[in-house]
């Protein structure tokens, strides 16, 4: 059955090539002079994470105020705060992904015109804002924010009720992802084509495509998507 509707993950997928906020939040943190290596400053950016997501007004938060917000809590536990500073982070983080937005925005738009488009995030209740901000809301007839909505991947839950408000059954949707236990395990069990964005190097977790095929797809970079599906 030929495919009618993309479900998009957004963060890790449409403003970077498979990679996750953490790392990229380090990358910036440490080319602004922190020293601590990635798995020690993954475990204070989760409590920036947790606060961010507690934060009283987040639901209104755009995109580049979440990242300068982020960055000003994560500022707020990191041991070697003194010698970074938060608002030159958030212009890096944010810089980096703006380009990847504008580099696939093109790839968005002759997606938006030849499927029903939705976005299925792990999120934090602002992601409308976001959308917005970055200019790509009108390319989505389905948003799935999961504090809004309240199931988050890999629930099926999120992913149904995408596919409902798109009047799509799940084997006629693809899912587009960089999370695999989030994104790809969770639509393959429903039945939807998946492609999985990740950098070469990542290895296919364990278990993978041992039903066949999971993925269906895989990609380095998010502009190969439309390769895939054609
Ligand atoms: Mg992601």
């Amino acid at each position: 059955m030929t495919p009618e509707v993309v479900l998009l993950d957004f963060g890790g997928t449409l403003d970077a090539d498979g990679v996750h906020w953490s790392p990229r939040f380090h990358m910036a943190y440490r080319a602004e002079g922190g020293t601590l290596d990635l798995a020690a400053f993954d475990s204070f950016f989760k409590l920036s994470d947790q606060a961010l997501a507690r934060l009283p007004g987040i639901a209104a938060l755009g995109f580049r105020a979440a990242i300068e917000t982020q960055a000003r809590l994560l500022g707020e536990v990191l041991p070697d705060r003194a010698q970074v500073n938060p608002a030159a982070v958030a212009r890096r983080l944010h810089g980096d992904a703006l380009a990847v937005v504008e580099r696939n925005r093109p790839v968005l738009e002759r997606l938006a015109r030849r499927y029903r488009l939705g976005v299925v995030s792990n999120f934090t209740g602002n992601l409308e804002p976001c959308l917005e901000e970055l200019g790509l809301a009108r390319l989505f007839a389905a948003v799935s924010d999961s504090a809004v909505v309240g199931w988050s991947k890999p629930d099926p839950r999120i992913f149904l009720g995408a596919l409902a408000t798109l009047s799509a059954r799940p084997e006629r949707a693809w899912m587009v992802g960089d999370n695999f236990e989030a994104d790809i395990r969770g639509a393959a069990a429903l039945g939807m084509r998946t492609c999985w964005l990740a950098p070469p190097e990542r290895p296919l977790p364990p278990g993978a495509g041992e039903q066949a095929p999971v993925p269906t797809a895989r990609i380095a970079r998010f502009v190969d998507v439309e390769r895939v599906l054609a």
